[in-house]
C-alpha cells in the first residue's frame, strides 16, 4: 500500500476543495472504506490523499438522512428527470424519497418508510455482505464499488480494465462474469443496490465545484460499449464530483417492487444473479400493467434492463406457466455466455419467472 495523508472535512465545500487541490497528488473520497481499502491494498488505487467524508453533515441537505420530500420541495433538477419527461414537456411534480449518500446499508435495510414504499431497495441492502459490513458501508459507496473480477482485483494481472491489452477472463476463469455486453470487458457490476435503484428509476444529485448536477442512475452507470463509456470505469463520476443524494419517485397506488438474489454461498456473497422489478397496475382494477422495469444484476458490466421480457409482460396480465416461461426466455435476449458461465442462462430465466410470479401474484 502506498503512503497517503488523511483529511477529515466537515462540509461538502471543504471535501470538494480537498478533491480538487493539486497539493499532495490525487485525492480520493473515503466513505465506509470497505471497497476502497481493498483497492488500496492491491495497489489498484494509489491516491496521495484520502478524504474521509463519513463525518460530513450539512442540514438541510443532510448526507446521512432518509426521508420523503413533498412534491413542491424537490429540487428542479430532480423534477425535470421524473418519469413522463421524455417528450421534453415538464413532468408532473411528485413526492420523492431522498436517501443521503452517506446513509449506511444497515440504515437503508431497516428503514420502515423505504420498506413500505420501495421494498426492492430494502431487500437488496439487507442481502449485502454481513451485518458488520452493512453498518459501515454507505449506499453511495455501494454504487461506486469496483467490479469483483479476480483478474482486475489481483495485482498480478495487468488486465485491460487496468490499462493492459488483454481481458484475461474472456478465455480464462469466467464463471461469475457477464453474459451480456461482454465483448470488451467481462466483469459484472457488483452493486446490489444499483440493480434495485435502477428498477426504481432513481436519480442522483451530484455535488461538484461547478454546482449540483442531476442524472438518472440508468444513464450514470455506463458500460465500455455504451456512448461515453470506457473500459477503465463503470460510471460517469468525474474526479472532482461527489454523490450527494439519491432520489426515488414515491410510488403511487398500484406500484410494487421486489428484489431477489441467488448466491453461491448463503451466508454472505455477491450474487450469481439478481433481479429487481418494479411494476405499476392500471387503475382499472383488472390486474393489467401499465409500466414495468425488469433489471438484471451480475450479468453485464452495468445493471441490464430486460426490455423484451418487459414488453411481453405488458401484453397481458395472464401469468400461466407457459407465459412465464416465455417471459423468462425473453429476459435472455442478446445473451452470449462465455466458456464457463452458461449456467447463468437457466438461472436468470428461472429467477425472473419466480420474481414476476411473486410480485404479481
Ligand atoms: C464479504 C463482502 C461481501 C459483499 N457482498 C456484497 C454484495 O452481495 N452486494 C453488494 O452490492 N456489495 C457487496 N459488498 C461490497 C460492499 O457492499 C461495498 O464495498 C460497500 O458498499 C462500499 O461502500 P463504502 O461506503 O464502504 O465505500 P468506499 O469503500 O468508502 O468507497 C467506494 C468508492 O466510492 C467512492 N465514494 C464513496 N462515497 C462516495 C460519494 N458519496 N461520492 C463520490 N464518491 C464516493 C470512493 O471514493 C471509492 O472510490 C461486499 C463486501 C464484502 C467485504
Amino acid at each position: 500500500m502506498n503512503a497517503f495523508s488523511l483529511t477529515i472535512p466537515r462540509t461538502i465545500k471543504q471535501a470538494l476543495d480537498e478533491l480538487t487541490t493539486p497539493k499532495g497528488g490525487p485525492g480520493k473520497l473515503k466513505a465506509g472504506g470497505i471497497d476502497l481499502l481493498d483497492l488500496l491494498k492491491e495497489g489498484i488505487e494509489q491516491p496521495g490523499r484520502l478524504i474521509n467524508i463519513r463525518r460530513l453533515d450539512e442540514a438541510p441537505q443532510a448526507l446521512h438522512e432518509i426521508g420523503e420530500v413533498k412534491a413542491d420541495a424537490i429540487p428542479e433538477g430532480v423534477w425535470r428527470l421524473l418519469p413522463g419527461s421524455n417528450d421534453g414537456s415538464p413532468p408532473p411534480r411528485r413526492d420523492c424519497l431522498r436517501i443521503g449518500s452517506l446513509a449506511t446499508l444497515a440504515q437503508v435495510a431497516a428503514h420502515p418508510l423505504l420498506a413500505s414504499k420501495v421494498p426492492a431497495l430494502t431487500e437488496s441492502a439487507a442481502d449485502i455482505a454481513t451485518p458488520q459490513i452493512r453498518q459501515a458501508a454507505t449506499v453511495g459507496g455501494n454504487l461506486l464499488q469496483r467490479p469483483r473480477c479476480w483478474y482486475f482485483r489481483s495485482s498480478e494481472y495487468q488486465c485491460a480494465k487496468k490499462g493492459g491489452s488483454v481481458c484475461f477472463a474472456r478465455d480464462g476463469e469466467n464463471d461469475f462474469h457477464a453474459i451480456f455486453d461482454n465483448q470488451v470487458c467481462c466483469a459484472v457490476h457488483p452493486s446490489g443496490t444499483a440493480v434495485a435503484l435502477t428498477a426504481l428509476d432513481a436519480i442522483l444529485s451530484i455535488s461538484s465545484p461547478q454546482g449540483d448536477k442531476f442524472v438518472r442512475l440508468s444513464s450514470f452507470l455506463v458500460s465500455p460499449t455504451q456512448p461515453g463509456g470506457a473500459i477503465g470505469r463503470e460510471n460517469r463520476l468525474e474526479a472532482d464530483m461527489m454523490i450527494h443524494a439519491i432520489w426515488i419517485p414515491s410510488p403511487g397506488p398500484g406500484e410494487r417492487s421486489l428484489y431477489r438474489k441467488v448466491k453461491q454461498k448463503q451466508s454472505f456473497d455477491w450474487p450469481l444473479a439478481d433481479v429487481a422489478i418494479s411494476a405499476r397496475r392500471k387503475p382499472t382494477g383488472n390486474k393489467e400493467l401499465e409500466a414495468v422495469r425488469i433489471i438484471l444484476g451480475a450479468v453485464a458490466p452495468v445493471p441490464h434492463r430486460a426490455r423484451s421480457a418487459e414488453a411481453l409482460l405488458l401484453q397481458s396480465p395472464s401469468l400461466d406457466a407457459e407465459r412465464l416461461r416465455k417471459i423468462g426466455q425473453a429476459a435472455l435476449t442478446g445473451a452470449i455466455p462465455l466458456s464457463r458461465n452458461g449456467y447463468k442462462l437457466p438461472l436468470v430465466s428461472g429467477l425472473v419467472q419466480q420474481a414476476i410470479a411473486e410480485l404479481l401474484s
